[in-house]
């Protein structure tokens, strides 16, 4: 039969990838045999050479995973739906997936050479494993946008699995779930998956030490930039952004220097999309705010060990580096102490409204020529008539690119932008080149008024350049929208008020 064929290539894969030891051969295609609900194998494998050889594999995972799945469609084994071919692919790789102990195991032998080496290793179990599925993450669009800030980057993700209309039906009549916690819990690790919540049966987590406490660290399946990993508190405890967070970063950051580690804010509108369980993100890329230079050097009493000073930035930026972590700790602490109680009515910050909190910091740790660096981004959630979203948020004439919450990622100038702009702009692209009227199609109706605008600006556009142009432009609407989520703005009054702000932390 074809299927034992395609058990042979899924083993010999995970021969070659060093996932299967040679003595576990027989036990792993006995456990795939049993996720096809096979009774009898006639392949090639055996458990009697326990010195097996590998060849190099002709086919990518996904190729062979797809054979598996048209084998489990055709025997009604699944139904053919992304949620249910997830769940078995997925299974069918935790298969060859070595256990947790073991990963954690080799990752800890490498790490005593070297840390780098030691994530390589993780990275690359990621993908083997498929946990980062590979022909998806290629799906991804991706460029880079010239700005006075620097080169900012913007992807559209579609990585993320479409949502599967099967599943939000059933999801909708399930009760709430209460296992796995949620999505960043340590309870995922090998979990099969449900119709809301994703596979995890290949997810490996490595255990590390997060100054004195035991935490989590994983790569997000999704990776929005190189090596996009995650951070987590092993307990299910929400955000918090303090002076222990900020020695959890550096933590991090210590045992490994080639990687940068941030926290999403702990409020909403300027947090991330879970605040209810603790976590930072980090990873081996280096974004526009971190090559952008300090543009004003500050002082600050009582630390003349600091270095400090005001990013360039669209976002306000205070920077501080130091040989010593705790003085940066203590510093930061001081500042965002500050800035939770500060108010200052000619800059519109208000520290709160009817007891509602609004001033938080976005904090991103990194290393730079052996000394500790934090950036600091003073945040404030506050709404108004005017801007039920938030004040300090994308505003409503670039929803039609970016309507969602300026979290880690974009403040440090990475567009995260929605799936659905990638058919968008190229309709939007079509029409331009056809001469048709945008507002008469409500899909791109909402572009319009910006595709006007660009028209004024350019005296000739073209089926050559119409593509580079919406690009370029779609990076310049994202540097405006991290505009708008910066407290003081990059004018005179902005900086005049940044300053103030300064001040009254030296008081
Ligand atoms: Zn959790």
């Amino acid at each position: 039969m074809k299927i034992f064929n395609t058990v042979d290539k899924l083993i010999n894969y995970g021969l070659y990838n060093k996932m299967i030891n040679p003595l576990d051969v027989q036990f792993c295609l006995n456990r795939v045999l049993n996720v096809l609900s096979l009774e009898d194998y006639e392949g090639k494998f055996d458990g009697v050479d326990s010195y097996v050889k590998s060849e190099e594999p002709k086919e990518e995972i996904s190729e062979i995973l797809s054979e598996f799945l048209d084998y489990a469609i055709e025997n009604k084994l699944i139904e053919d739906s992304i949620t249910e071919k997830d769940i078995f692919d997925t299974e069918i790789m935790a298969t060859i997936t070595e256990l947790p102990s073991v990963v954690n195991s080799k990752f800890n032998d490498l790490y005593k050479n070297s840390p780098l080496e030691a994530t390589n290793y993780f990275y690359k179990l990621g993908l083997n494993s498929n946990y980062i599925r590979r022909d998806r993450i290629a799906k991804d669009k991706k460029w880079t946008v010239d700005t006075e800030y620097g080169v900012l980057d913007v992807t559209i993700n579609l990585s993320k699995p479409e949502k599967d209309p099967k599943a939000i039906a059933a999801a909708l009549k399930s009760k709430a779930a209460a296992y796995p916690k949620c999505q960043l819990c340590v309870e995922n690790e090998g979990y099969k998956g449900r119709l809301n919540h994703p596979a995890r049966g290949n997810h490996r987590i490595i255990r590390i030490d997060i100054d004195g406490e035991e935490w989590g660290f994983q790569y997000s399946p999704y990776v929005y930039y190189n090596e996009h990993c995650i951070v987590f508190n092993t307990k299910h405890v929400p955000m918090k952004i303090d002076e222990s967070a900020f020695r959890k970063l550096f933590s991090f950051v210590s045992s490994f220097p080639h990687y940068f580690v941030g926290s999403n804010a702990d409020l909403p509108i300027v947090g991330g999309s879970i605040l209810t369980h603790e976590h930072f993100q980090g990873g081996h890329y280096e974004f526009a705010m971190e090559r952008a230079e300090i543009v004003t050097p500050l002082k600050f009493n009582g630390f003349d060990d600091v270095s400090a000073g005001i990013v360039k930035w669209p976002m306000s930026v205070i920077r501080i580096s130091s040989e010593n972590s705790e003085s940066l700790v203590n510093l930061a602490a001081k500042i965002l102490d500050a800035w939770r109680g500060y108010t200052d009515e000619d800059a519109f910050i208000f520290a709160e409204t009817d007891g509602t909190p609004h001033n938080t910091i976005t904090p991103i740790a990194r290393m730079r020529d052996g000394k500790y660096e934090l950036d600091l981004v003073l945040r404030n959630n506050i709404t108004t008539d005017e801007h039920p979203l938030g004040v300090y948020h994308p505003h409503e004439e670039y929803h039609h690119i970016k309507k969602e919450n300026i979290g880690l990622i974009e403040v440090m100038g990475l567009a995260v932008l929605p799936a659905r702009l990638k058919s968008e702009l190229e309709i939007v692209a079509s029409k331009i080149i056809n001469g048709e009227d945008l507002r008469a199609d409500e899909v791109t109706e909402k572009h319009a008024d910006w595709v006007d605008d660009i028209k004024n600006r350019y005296d000739d556009i073209n089926k050559e350049n119409v593509n580079q142009i919406i690009e370029k432009e779609t990076g310049i609407v994202f540097k405006k929208v991290l505009e708008c989520a910066g407290v003081y703005k990059d004018t005179e009054e902005g900086k005049k008020a940044f300053l103030r702000f300064v001040d009254y932390c030296n008081k």
